[in-house]
């Protein structure tokens, strides 16, 4: 419901999506919604996943066109116009410790901002650490939901929930 509610919805790949081979969900996410006339991009960290390019790889061979994509110095500024930033098994690269925390092993990484949309919704399996081994306060925060699950099966089935609305 929250996202059909949207206008403007950003996803956020991360190593999560290519572990859980997700991006073909994302793809059917992405344009279920837009035929809902809700406007769907992607925010592209740099190292999000485990190499350079990773989730531009993995969005391609699902399909989904490269204007969607936008990079995080494109869209970083935009988040504060967002409905809802929609995070897909990424967890270091949304960390807002590294922006504030100056003890965080991360800290001074541009990260993206996705905290600063009006709803956060973050998919993962647990409340587990990422490849940096550090906790990440965002999943404690008040505009983020948790959606557990792995990202295939949890995309897929937000899909049917969403085409039975
Ligand atoms: P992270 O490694 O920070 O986090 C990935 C998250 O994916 C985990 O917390 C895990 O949580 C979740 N996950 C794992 N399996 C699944 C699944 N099946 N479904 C849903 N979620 C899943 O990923 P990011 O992409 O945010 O960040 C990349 C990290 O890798 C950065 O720290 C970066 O520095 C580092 N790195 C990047 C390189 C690159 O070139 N891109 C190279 C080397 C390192 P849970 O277990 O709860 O599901």
């Amino acid at each position: 419901m929250i996202l059909d509610s949207a206008q403007s919805v950003v996803i956020v790949p991360g190593y999560g999506m290519a572990v859980a081979q997700a991006q073909h969900a994302v793809r059917d996410l992405t344009n279920i919604l837009e035929k809902k006339n809700i406007s769907v991009r992607f925010a592209i960290h740099p190292v999000a996943g485990r190499m350079p390019g990773h989730m531009n790889v993995l969005l391609a061979e699902a399909q989904v066109s490269y204007d969607k994509l936008f990079a995080l110095e494109d869209i970083n500024d935009d988040f504060p116009n967002v409905d809802v930033a929609l995070i897909i098994g990424a967890n270091d690269v949304v960390n807002p410790a590294a922006r504030h925390d100056k003890n965080s092993p991360i800290y001074g990484m541009p990260i993206l901002n996705v905290d600063y949309a009006k709803t956060v919704v973050v998919n993962k399996r647990s409340l587990n650490v990422g490849y940096a081994g550090i906790q990440n306060e965002l999943f404690f925060y008040p505009n983020t939901l948790m959606f557990f699950g792995s990202a295939k099966e949890a995309v897929n089935k937000l899909v049917n929930e969403i085409k039975e609305l």
